[in-house]
């Protein structure tokens, strides 16, 4: 059976051109990349194409941007057998983050990729994760994907969409999984690490669409001001905060410090500690500077990354969760997005 897949254009710069006024880029439209890419209709593969309108620069990125990608992918879920996310890179990591798990049950691929240069221009990365991506969205063994999951694809790896962070903005080589290895290794041969990748789930696909943005990241720093850290989980209907600490899960000791998260916690507010660094885990209780977090009722993120805990976060709140039972999810892997 011809694998079909659709590929769902949303913006970036993989299909950008520059304007020729202003030289800035700006999005195009889809039909100029099959001008751009004839290659494309030599696929053994159906391929259909549906274009967002707008096409966006991922910068501008919104929550009802993810409801708008998730219904497309439910509502042709049915007929096709996976789906490549054409994206920007910037926001990328957020995007697949948010769609896995927005998509629970999955079990056709979602691969997203995006490229660093242009379609239209002559040494694009674009066209190589582009058909690459294909591949891989059309892989089958015994008549199943070979990819149940939101993934992102970027020059020769297949990485867990929720594992990873755009770290570089120059490199072709854009997207780091500090703490899960690749899914898949692209060189003369695609080699899938098939005990990685999650296995398909015989359950109905179930598209999660009520997305919380009540919520806030707070990057600490050494001078962070007790007035800042204050007014910020003030804000009204703030209902979880991402803190970014310092290695293993390090804050400040400073009582007031403390004390201002241990008020934010007794109003109700979940704090989730996430590490500010690309590889390793929070382990709170391993130093003196992270023992207070636990004690206050700070939850640690083990080794989830800043993208994945703030897109969790929205997730979770929108499906009405709180307290207890908010805390139990945040720490446990809901789509492989953490080791515990
Ligand atoms: N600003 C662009 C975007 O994220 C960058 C890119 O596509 O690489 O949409």
């Amino acid at each position: 059976m011809t694998p079909s897949l659709l590929i769902i254009y949303t913006g970036g710069t993989i299909g950008m051109v520059k304007d020729q006024v202003t030289g800035a880029l700006q999005p195009y439209h889809f039909e100029d990349i099959y001008k751009l890419m004839p290659v494309l209709n030599n696929f053994d593969y159906k391929l259909e194409s549906v274009s967002f309108s707008p096409l966006i620069d991922s910068s501008n990125v919104t929550p009802s941007f993810w409801v708008k990608l998730a219904t497309v992918i439910e509502e042709n879920y049915a007929k096709y057998d996976g789906f490549v996310v054409l994206h920007g890179t910037d926001t990328m990591s957020y995007s697949a983050s948010m769609l896995s798990f927005m998509l629970e049950n999955l079990d056709k691929p979602v691969i997203f990729t995006g490229s660093q240069l242009p379609m239209g221009v002559v040494r694009t990365d674009g066209r190589d994760n582009f058909i690459n991506a294909i591949e891989i969205a059309a892989a089958r063994s015994d008549g199943k994907p070979l990819v149940p999951e939101v993934a992102i694809y970027f020059e020769n790896k297949l990485m867990r969409g929720n594992r990873t962070s755009k770290f570089n903005a120059e490199n072709f080589n854009a997207f780091l999984s500090g703490n899960f290895p690749s899914l898949a290794q692209v060189g003369v041969h695609i080699r899938y690490n098939t005990e990685l990748i999650l296995k398909p789930v015989s359950e109905k696909l179930i598209v999660h669409k009520k997305l919380d943005n009540s919520v806030l990241i707070l990057k600490l720093f050494p001078g962070i001001a007790e007035v800042v850290v204050k007014n910020a989980l003030n804000i009204a209907g703030l209902k979880g905060v991402i803190l970014e600490t310092y290695g293993a899960g390090n804050a400040p000791t400073d009582g007031w410090f403390i004390e201002a998260l241990s008020q934010a916690i007794l109003k109700g507010i979940t704090v989730y500690n996430v590490t500010q660094c690309k590889g390793g885990a929070v382990d709170m209780g391993k130093y003196e500077t992270s023992v207070k977090l636990g004690e206050i009722g700070v939850v640690g993120g083990y080794d989830i990354t800043t993208e994945s805990a703030i897109a969790k976060m929205m997730y979770l709140l929108g499906e009405g969760y709180q307290g207890e039972k908010l805390k139990e999810l945040l720490q446990a892997p809901l789509r492989g997005e953490l080791t515990v």
